[in-house]
């Protein structure tokens, strides 16, 4: 399985969507670094990691990505090297909501928290971690978008203004680094999917009439699959990507 003893960084996976992907990427083989703000959180999903494969390992790093330096990113890289010898993938995963807000009312200091957290941390790490990624046969970054990634839409606020950043970010990484390198870079927008974050944005909605994030790992699959390296764009919606990955199967 192309997964299997694959290096994956995934950001935000104490919980939500990054925590389904560390546990089921764990079970195809793949070594997963965990990264979130909280210890015990991440303790927790590190005890669900698959651990069956004799080779397989996992590796704990506990950042605040609103307080991410070029320093603090350099340890990072340190300490996946200390345990890794290359880098099979980044999944940018991580984000806050930030304020439901008029931009008028929206309060500065969660404005910056929020474009740390959701566009500069996606920036730095990938800046910092190229060089690791260079070291795979099959390297992979992807991003995560938004359904308020392309159109403005009253009160999403600084949350969607950094995922129409991230669509920038991704559209210049993919045009930098696929014509110099092997890296493949993806931007995903995960549509409507129960998890804490969608139960702020959205508080009067049944959770049960939205999808759980599990029955989003084929689409993350296909991302580091060998058919996605000649994908001809690098942005992607569930649907379309669910359907595709469908007609595959
Ligand atoms: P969750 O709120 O469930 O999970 C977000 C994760 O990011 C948590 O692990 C959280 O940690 C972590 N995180 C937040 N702030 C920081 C920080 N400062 N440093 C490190 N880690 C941090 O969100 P989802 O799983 O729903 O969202 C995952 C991604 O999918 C996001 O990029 C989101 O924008 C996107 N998305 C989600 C949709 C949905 O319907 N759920 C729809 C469209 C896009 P902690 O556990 O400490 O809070």
């Amino acid at each position: 399985m192309t997964l299997s003893r694959k290096n994956i960084l995934i950001t935000g996976s104490s919980d939500g969507i990054g925590k389904m992907l560390a546990v089921e990427f764990s079970k195809l083989g793949s070594n997963i670094i965990l990264l979130g703000r909280n210890g015990d959180k991440l303790d927790q999903v590190y005890d669900q990691l698959d651990n069956s494969n004799e080779s397989q390992k996992h590796l704990i790093l506990q950042a605040d990505l609103n307080l991410l330096s070029s320093e603090s990113a350099h340890e990072i890289i340190e300490a996946i090297n200390q345990e890794f010898n290359s880098l099979d993938g980044i999944i940018h995963n991580a984000a806050i909501l930030g304020n439901m807000t008029p931009l008028e009312d929206y309060d500065l200091s969660t404005w910056d928290q929020v474009m740390n957290i959701n566009l500069r941390a996606p920036f730095l790490l990938t800046k910092t971690l190229k060089a690791m990624l260079l070291g795979s046969a099959m390297p992979r970054v992807v991003f995560t978008s938004s359904g308020v990634a392309n159109k403005g839409k009253a009160f999403w606020g600084a949350y969607s203004v950094s995922k129409f950043g991230i669509k920038g970010l991704a559209e210049i990484f993919a045009d930098e680094l696929e014509t110099t390198s092997p890296i493949k870079v993806f931007n995903f927008d995960p549509g409507a999917t129960q998890t804490k974050m969608r139960a702020s944005a959205r508080p009067a909605e049944d959770p049960m009439t939205v999808k759980s994030a599990n029955e989003l790992l084929d689409c993350y699959l296909w991302f580091f699959s060998e058919e996605s390296k000649n994908a001809e764009k690098s942005y992607f919606e569930y649907t379309e990507l669910s359907n595709l990955v469908a007609s595959k199967n």
